[in-house]
């Protein structure tokens, strides 16, 4: 059973190549109802397991100078994985200047090990869509004893101790985690974390359930919900209807005051004119620009917000 597959062009880590940790089988922990998998009971442990030998030997064939990262994933939650620490060991003797990824649901970080094991990585995305045990129950849908406040207990603690690139992941479905009580909670929660940055997104293929997703729009509104101090990035586009609004460049400087925008953000929400004005605001240098992680954001520059300090 193959376990490598890609290079996949990700706009948010680059040229990745994927390890599957559960090939055969969906192996989850959640049973989210976004999730692109198919519905399947949840389980704390895997039982098709396939060899870290094996894994090396394939990654070794694919492995070249034009991969960014090594994303290890799963059908299912690659940290269910029992070999997981023995693996990335194995990577990291082989990886070069190729980087370390973990995409995981963030459960198994009460479990010592693994939260060690995950030190280890150069970059690591933990998902995050609740707050509150309620809407956690509701929208992950978790395996029997998994507890959203020891979740939160050690995704803070991680993210304080890690030295590579942390993102956290909040994945919105309507109705049920996009209310302004839960996004304020959120917030709080994010407001304790050193993280690099803070992806929001929604459901873009078909759901294992039938729940709906959030339009660009209310995503987008749902970032301003956010502290500005937070480097927070829309990162679902696949419902993104154009707004092409039009933005003086006060309102431009105020927009990217409290939330950093992309190239494709910018597409979407501004009108021709306003991009001239944004042009204008980098030219006189009141707007700069700024890499988080593999993207690039439009920021204010830090006189002029030191400006903006002084007369608000
Ligand atoms: S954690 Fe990931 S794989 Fe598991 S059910 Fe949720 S979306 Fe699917």
């Amino acid at each position: 059973m193959k376990t490598i597959f890609g290079p996949i062009n990700s706009r948010r880590f680059g040229s990745s190549l994927g390890i599957d940790l559960s090939p055969a089988l969906k192996q989850c922990n959640f049973d989210c109802l976004y999730c692109e998998l198919a519905p399947s009971a949840t389980t704390d442990t895997q039982k098709s397991i396939v060899e870290v030998s094996a894994i090396i030997n394939e990654l070794k064939e694919h492995l070249n100078d034009h991969i960014d990262v090594v994303t290890i994933t799963a059908n299912g939650e690659p940290t269910l994985y029992p070999y997981l620490d023995e693996l990335i060991d194995e990577l990291n003797k082989i990886k070069n200047g190729t980087q370390t990824l973990i995409l995981t649901n963030s459960a198994t970080l009460i479990d010592k090990k693994v939260f060690n094991s995950l030190l280890k990585l150069d970059q690591v995305k933990l998902s995050l869509d609740a707050a509150t045990d309620n809407v956690f129950k509701r929208i992950d849908r978790p395996h029997t004893g998994i507890q959203i406040e020891k979740i939160i207990e050690k995704v803070i603690e991680f993210s304080h101790i890690f030295q590579g690139k942390l993102f956290i992941e909040i994945l919105f479905v309507h109705g049920l985690n996009d209310t302004k009580e839960e996004i304020k909670k959120l917030n709080d929660i994010l407001l304790k974390m050193n993280v690099t940055r803070v992806d929001l997104g929604t459901i873009d293929r078909p759901p294992a359930y039938p729940v709906v997703g959030l339009s660009y729009k209310e995503l987008y509104d749902a970032s301003l919900l956010f502290d500005s101090s937070l480097p927070i990035h829309i990162a679902s586009r696949v419902h993104a209807e154009p707004n092409h609004a039009s933005y003086t460049e006060e309102e431009i400087v105020n927009t990217l005051d409290k939330r950093p925008l992309t190239a494709e953000d910018i597409n979407l929400l501004f009108d021709e004119d306003s991009k001239k004005r944004l042009e204008n605001l980098i030219s006189y240098k009141e707007i700069i620009t700024k890499k988080v992680g593999n993207l690039e954001f439009y920021i204010l520059h830090e006189n002029e917000k030191r400006k903006r300090l002084k007369t608000h």
